[in-house]
């Protein structure tokens, strides 16, 4: 199993030396690791003048699978856009072809007070939404400013979909709704888009061939009102690029915390970029004060959606939920009653969770 480590900047170094630690416990186990590093983002722009350097992007490809920290800082932010750091994530997305994002909120019971939602509203959740990365109305042409006859600017873009673009997602959709509740919800705006349209009888289409998946449709815009009135309702939400960006940022932040929360993005064979949903938190870093989890449960996303390494990814959850329980939190999650440690000691109570 090759993995191809890009830390990043900010706290992305911070965090990813920790799950790096967690993958390497688990390679003293037995698990089978290949891991190498290279820059990316600013510290791309600074070693080799580029956000995704030609041998950081070689040694992607040629990886099964790729772990990121996190990309940018106020160093960056002068430079032009083609070198801003956040290109490189862009960029490498783009490059591996990986149109899936899969992004789970999970509320720990351990954090249940850092939500904003009423703890018997929220507690247990265990969301994944899944959502289109390459499609929709952020990439349909044609789309522009124009003047219209009444010589009014107008701005215009284009949502589109093709069958064989919905029918991967749903595919990736269904297949994480196997390994998960079994139950999977698909989000359109079918009443009237016909983008939606398409997209449901396509949707329906793929569910005949996963019957044990039970699956149901929501407008998406019942779905943003029944993620905040019963979010335990869902299991796996699948749906596109506009409506998923929107909802998997409502959904994560039911959570309350973000140095909590992993990612996946993935192409059509599985290959993956895991990385957490956050930043590089600049403020914070290098401080010995980050929350390393969201890395370390990218990790754990990794083995189990491009390894097929169920059981080694459970044991890092259980890990997380281990040290939780013992009361270890990083200062973002902290409050009265529990202990404060670092990123590096957060990272060694997992290792010696496992
Ligand atoms: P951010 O997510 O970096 O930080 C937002 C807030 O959350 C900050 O107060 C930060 O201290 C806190 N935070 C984030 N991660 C944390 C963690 N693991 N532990 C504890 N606290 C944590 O977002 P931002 O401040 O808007 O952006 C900072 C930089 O990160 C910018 O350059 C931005 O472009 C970049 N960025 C990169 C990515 C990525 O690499 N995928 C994503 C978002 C932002």
């Amino acid at each position: 199993m090759k993995i191809a480590i890009l830390a990043g900047d900010g706290i992305g170094p911070e965090i990813v030396a920790q799950a790096v630690k967690v993958l390497k416990a688990l390679a003293r186990d037995g698990l089978r690791l290949e891991l190498e590093e290279a820059p990316f983002g600013g510290a791309g722009c600074d070693a080799h003048g580029d956000p995704l350097p030609e041998t950081t992007l070689k040694l992607a490809r040629a990886a099964d699978a790729v772990l990121c920290g996190a990309v940018g800082g106020p160093k960056y932010d002068a430079l032009p856009r083609p070198q801003r750091p956040e290109q490189g994530i862009l960029r490498i997305r783009k490059a591996l072809g990986l149109f899936a994002n899969l992004r789970p909120a999970v509320l720990f019971p351990e954090l249940v007070g850092a939500s904003t939602l009423k703890p018997e509203v929220v507690s247990g959740l265990d969301i994944m939404i899944v959502r289109e990365l390459t499609g929709d109305i952020y990439f349909g042409e044609p789309r522009g400013r124009r003047m219209n006859a009444h010589g009014e600017r107008e701005g215009y873009d284009t949502m589109l979909y093709s069958e064989p673009e919905i029918r991967r997602i749903a595919e990736i959709g269904f297949r994480a709704a196997l390994k998960r509740g079994k139950k999977l919800c698909s989000v359109d705006k079918e009443n009237v888009l016909e983008t939606s349209r398409l997209w449901r009888e396509v949707v329906n289409d793929v569910a005949k061939k996963y019957p044990q998946v039970a699956l149901s449709h929501l407008y998406v815009d019942n779905a943003a009102m029944q993620l905040v009135r019963d979010p335990r309702q869902f299991d796996v939400i699948v749906t596109g690029n506009l409506f998923g960006d929107i909802l998997s940022d409502e959904a994560s932040m039911l959570t309350g915390s973000i140095g909590m929360l992993p990612s996946a993005s993935l192409d059509a064979g599985g290959k993956g970029l895991y990385e957490p949903v956050h930043g590089s938190a600049p403020d914070i870093a290098g401080r010995d004060a980050a929350n390393p989890l969201a890395a370390i449960l990218s990790s754990a996303m990794m083995l189990r959606y491009t390894f097929n390494k169920d059981e080694w990814a459970c044991r890092i959850e259980a890990a997380v939920k281990s040290v939780l329980a013992q009361g270890c939190r990083t200062a973002d999650i902290y409050e009265a009653g529990t202990r404060k440690v670092g990123t590096g000691a957060m990272g060694d109570a997992v290792v010696a969770a496992l």
